[in-house]
């Protein structure tokens, strides 16, 4: 059955049935049949998400965009300043 992603739905298909996989780099369930899918057409997040999974599928893959560090976390209020000590 059709669910969104935010539902427990596959984050490419919404589809809920089948061998799903989690990812944690988008807090989504997807098939991995769907990530080599939409790697087909250098889909940006299925090249992320094959990465996740060490799909062979994604190493001539270029990622086109990076993953911000909280990716998949709530908002953050206040930026943390690194310190740069010694
Ligand atoms: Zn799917």
């Amino acid at each position: 059955m059709r669910k969104r992603p935010s539902e427990g739905g596959c984050w490419f298909c919404h589809e809920d049935s089948g061998p799903l996989d989690f990812s944690t780099e988008f807090d989504t369930n997807v098939h991995v049949d769907c990530i080599k899918s939409a790697l087909a057409h250098d889909n940006p997040e299925a090249v992320i998400m094959a990465r996740e999974f060490d799909l062979p599928e994604a190493q001539d893959k270029e990622v086109r965009y990076e993953v911000p560090d909280n990716a998949g976390s709530t908002e953050v209020p206040n930026q943390e300043v690194q310190r740069n000590g010694g």
